[in-house]
């Protein structure tokens, strides 16, 4: 980086906030994908006006720009590939204002999930998204890959909740959207930032909407003995009109993995179904008995709890799969590839079926877990990382995995965004994309080479030896 570019730097940045020691560098090079790639520097800014002064010398001198939160995106969205300069906005965590009333809280971009929940709990209300990683991963990644999760079906993706946000864009900050629930007062680009991977502008503050917590919630726990019954006992629930709050899906590799890291002491199924209902006691109680009925045929167990205990230790086990899946086999880790698949429902037999035929076609090893409820299946792809040989093959039944998602008309992400892993599959039209990009980035400094402008091939920039 330019020696004036840093001096002017140092002149708006507290120096205790800027770091360029290689050890630094190295760690913030990463993210929970299978990129790497070191930044020239990493700020950590404490204000909007601080973002505001370094993009403006980002913008003079041309250098890339990358925003940071908890760095937890599976993608590489986070990976500074061309160098240049890490925002790590964890430093701007606070909660400016809560608004029960009007059903909204003004926060800043390095506010943590949980500790957002947190704060709102005690007035009994609660941000839905609720990502498997919402115990580090921050709001601004949040809007930036409109993160969402097992409560997706039910209350949506963060894009639903972002009323207003303020942004700094390579021609200074700027506000769009509101304080209210409603809004027709001109463009959204409050919702363009949804998505955007930080290829836009830095997120500085957020306007979002909140909602009431259920009064009471229940889970069940359904054996079956094939995944695509598994899948039929999705759809069939959805068909019947019924939306529970969370509708996940665990294939066997992923049962295995998770008893083995953690101990849970899951059923030994061929595939389980996590589903939880919420509501008013009596409507949970109602769509208790609708739904062992309508899994009657399907399951071969079904048994629900309300013991918060228990309950806790069932959605523990669903979140520690990602992280157990790397102890499934001795010389094997989960790498993330072709993780984050959305079908529509309906085709959610067909798309684990194709997936195992794949896997076996190549030779690999495919877990697959995840929000069957909406459709958003999560594939994990397990290989030695440093066999060169694996990755070959695996790249190869990535490709095949999405063809076949597209085939059966879904799409490469439904929460965890593209970033390079998943670039070749982007949806919609890449040169609009770019034009939008252009407007707003006209010299290209904001998360470069990311999304419609990655070309290459997914195994680049490798975390791995
Ligand atoms: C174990 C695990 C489980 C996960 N489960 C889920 C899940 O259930 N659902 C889901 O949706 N995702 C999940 N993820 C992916 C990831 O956690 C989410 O995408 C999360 O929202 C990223 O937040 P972050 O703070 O870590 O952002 P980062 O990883 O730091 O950044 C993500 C992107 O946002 C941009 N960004 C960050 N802050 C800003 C800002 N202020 N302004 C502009 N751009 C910004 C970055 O440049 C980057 O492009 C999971 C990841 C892991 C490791």
């Amino acid at each position: 980086m330019e020696e004036l570019a840093m001096k002017k730097i140092y002149e708006v940045v507290d120096e205790k906030r800027i770091f360029t020691d290689k050890t630094d560098l190295y760690a913030y090079g990463f993210d929970a994908s299978i990129h790497h790639a070191m930044p020239d520097v990493v700020i950590k800014p404490e204000s909007s006006n601080e973002v505001e002064k370094i993009v403006k010398i980002a913008n003079e001198f041309g250098i890339p720009v990358v925003a940071r939160g908890a760095g937890t995106a599976l993608c590489g969205q986070a990976v500074p590939i061309f160098g240049g300069i890490i925002l790590d906005m964890t430093g701007m965590n606070s909660i400016k204002e809560i608004h029960i009333e009007d059903l909204y809280c003004i926060v800043e971009p390095g506010v943590v999930y949980a500790k957002l929940n947190e704060a709102i709990a005690k007035y009994g209300f609660f941000f839905p998204p609720s990502p498997g990683s919402g115990d580090v991963c921050t709001i601004g990644g949040m809007i930036s890959a409109n993160a969402s999760g097992m409560r997706a079906i039910k209350y949506g993706a963060t894009r639903d909740y972002v009323l207003g946000l303020e942004i700094v864009f390579p021609h200074g900050k700027v506000r769009f959207g509101s304080k209210t629930l409603k809004n027709s007062a001109g463009y959204q680009i409050e919702r363009l930032m949804v998505g955007s991977e930080g290829t836009l502008g830095i997120i500085t503050e957020a306007t979002l909407r909140i909602s009431p917590l259920p009064k009471k919630r229940a889970v069940a726990l359904a054996s079956f003995d094939s995944v695509v019954k598994a899948g039929e006992g999705v759809a069939k629930i959805i068909g019947k009109g019924m939306i529970p709050s969370a509708l996940e899906i665990m294939d066997s590799v992923c049962i295995q993995a998770v008893n083995k890291a953690m101990g849970i002491g899951l059923p030994d199924a061929e595939a389980l179904l996590l589903i939880e209902v919420d509501g008013k006691p009596s409507e949970v109680r109602d769509s208790i008995e609708k739904i062992t009925k309508i899994l009657e045929n399907e399951a071969s167990k079904i048994e629900f709890t309300d013991d918060e205990e228990e309950m806790t230790n069932l959605w523990k086990g669903r979140k520690g799969v990602l992280p157990s899946l790397s102890r499934y086999g001795d010389d094997k880790v989960s790498v993330s590839l072709a993780d984050d698949m959305c079908v529509p429902i309906s085709k959610i037999p067909h798309a684990i079926k194709k997936f195992q035929e794949i896997a076996k076609k190549y030779g690999i090893i495919v877990g697959t877990y995840g929000h069957a409820g909406d459709g958003n299946l999560h594939t994990k792809v397990l290989i030695n990382p440093t066999d060169e040989e694996s990755w070959k093959r695996a790249e190869k039944a990535v490709d095949e995995i999405y063809k076949a998602v597209h085939n059966l008309g879904g799409i490469a992400s439904g929460e965890h965004g593209i970033g390079i892993t998943k670039a070749p599959w982007i949806n919609g039209d890449v040169e609009t994309m770019e034009k939008v990009k252009k407007a707003l980035d006209p010299k290209n400094i904001m998360n470069p080479g990311k999304m419609e402008q990655w070309k290459e091939g997914i195994i680049a920039f490798l975390r791995y030896k």
